[in-house]
């Protein structure tokens, strides 16, 4: 067995979210408030971006990833907060009981709540089917980041981005950090992801933009020496580079709940929650990205702010009922709903807004329908990667029914 020790409430993951609810749930009065942060360091993602804007809205400033990070870490522990680093949480048990390895040996830590704010991660080159040789200089921008701005290492020097999201012209600026020059950018869709006014920074920066790829194939022994790609007009094309940069397509970082007894929405990929961020056991609530892929920094920070005093409030009552209402998602546009769970309870504090998101690039009318009966209705014109949000009141209205249907009737 098992050393055993107790806290309040026990944080899994020291990054953004881990930490600004550390800080405010101990602003609002919580004690023995613990943060399990695996690496050596606390701060999460962007303790490894060293590049800007992080902080603007929730700190007033202008700042590069790991100074935020420090920041976060500075706050939290002045507040009281006892982060514990290289401590991985390694199972999730009933009765808010976590298993830990650190470098000293394990132990068993109990809780009477604990907050799951383990983040996203990027899709690997198996999760995307991306074929070929297996050379050394494949990597996902995380861990460029990594390599570039905690190790100074410079993998490749001409390496092909993967992806048009916000995270692949991040990692155009980690390039250029260390005189990195990426000989091109390849996304699979038939248009760039990221908000249209970005476009012209890839040219800017001197790479050029390759759309509609598919059937991706690595090709080199020991390092990459090519990619290669069908084009939009059924031709093989190959480009020379001597790395790959696999970027964006994120998903929750849910290994711990695949192993546990938590629910997992497959839509998201995350845990199911209810309108309070609590988990299938509520013992457990959830913040930050793991709720869904993927939202800013600053997004996740105020999040987290906004989950404190839903957390604070239950400590002080019993455990709530978890009996509830399924929120789903119905139709082929729609790709996830949070929260998932309506229960039925009026504590205070519950989230204002569902988050959604699409599937395609769509235009109709959201709808929110209980039985026969339209709940909420408003017309929506957007894409795949942006953020959609929805009120919560007037479903929460109908959470006595079992299933509340969110859809889309497309078209003007
Ligand atoms: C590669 C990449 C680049 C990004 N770039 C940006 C950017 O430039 N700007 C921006 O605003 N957002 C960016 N993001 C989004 C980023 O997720 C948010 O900025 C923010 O970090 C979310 O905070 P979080 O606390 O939810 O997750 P994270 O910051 O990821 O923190 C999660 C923490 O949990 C820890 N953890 C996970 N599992 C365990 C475990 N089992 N035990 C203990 N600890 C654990 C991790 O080590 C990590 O520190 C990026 C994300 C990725 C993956």
């Amino acid at each position: 067995m098992n050393n055993v020790q107790n806290c309040n409430v026990a944080i899994v993951g020291g990054g953004t979210s881990g930490l600004a609810l550390a800080t405010e749930l101990t602003r609002l009065g919580a004690d023995g408030v613990v943060v399990l942060e695996r690496e050596g360091e606390a701060g999460g993602v962007p303790r490894h971006c060293g590049h800007y804007p992080f902080g603007v809205k929730e700190l007033k400033k202008v700042m590069k990833g790991p100074d935020y990070a420090r920041a976060l870490v500075y706050r939290a522990e002045k507040s009281g907060v006892d982060i514990r680093r290289g401590t991985t949480v390694t199972a999730l048990h009933k009765d808010a009981r976590l298993s830990i390895t650190t470098a000293q040996g394990a132990y068993d830590l109990v809780a009477n709540r604990v907050v799951l704010c383990t983040g996203v991660r990027e899709s690997s080159r198996a999760q995307r089917f991306i074929g070929g040789e297996r050379p050394q200089g494949v990597i996902t921008t995380g861990a460029l980041q990594s390599m570039v701005y905690l190790h100074g290492q410079r993998p490749f020097r001409r390496p092909v981005i993967v992806g048009s999201e916000l995270v692949s012209f991040s990692a155009i600026m980690t390039c250029r950090h260390l005189g990195i020059r990426p000989v091109a950018m390849i996304e699979e869709g038939p248009r760039i992801t990221v908000r249209q006014f970005m476009r012209p920074y890839p040219a800017m920066m001197g790479v050029p933009l390759h759309f509609g790829a598919r059937d991706l194939r690595i090709v080199g022994h020991r390092q990459v020496e090519a990619i290669t790609y069908t084009d939009a007009h059924d031709k093989v094309q190959t480009i020379e580079t001597d790395g790959v940069i696999i970027s964006g397509r994120f998903r929750p970082e849910a290994a711990l709940l695949h192993d546990s007894h938590l629910v997992i929405d497959p839509a998201t990929g995350g845990p199911s929650i209810d309108q309070y961020g609590r988990a299938s056991d509520p013992a457990y609530f959830c913040t930050g990205n793991l709720l869904r892929p993927v939202e800013t920094s600053s997004w996740c920070w105020h999040e987290a702010v906004e989950a404190a005093p839903r957390i604070v409030h239950d400590l002080a009552h019993n455990r709530d009922l978890t009996k509830g209402t399924a929120l789903v998602v119905s139709g082929d546009a729609l790709r996830f709903v949070v929260p998932q769970r309506l229960v039925q309870s009026d504590a205070p504090h519950a989230m204002e807004q569902m988050q959604l998101r699409l599937k395609r690039p769509t235009v109709g009318h959201l709808i929110a329908r209980s039985g026969g009966k339209t709940l909420w209705t408003d017309f929506l014109q957007s894409r795949p990667e942006r953020r959609i949000l929805a009120p919560l009141a007037p479903v929460l209205a109908a959470r006595d029914s079992q299933t509340i249907k969110m859809d889309i009737i497309e078209g003007h």
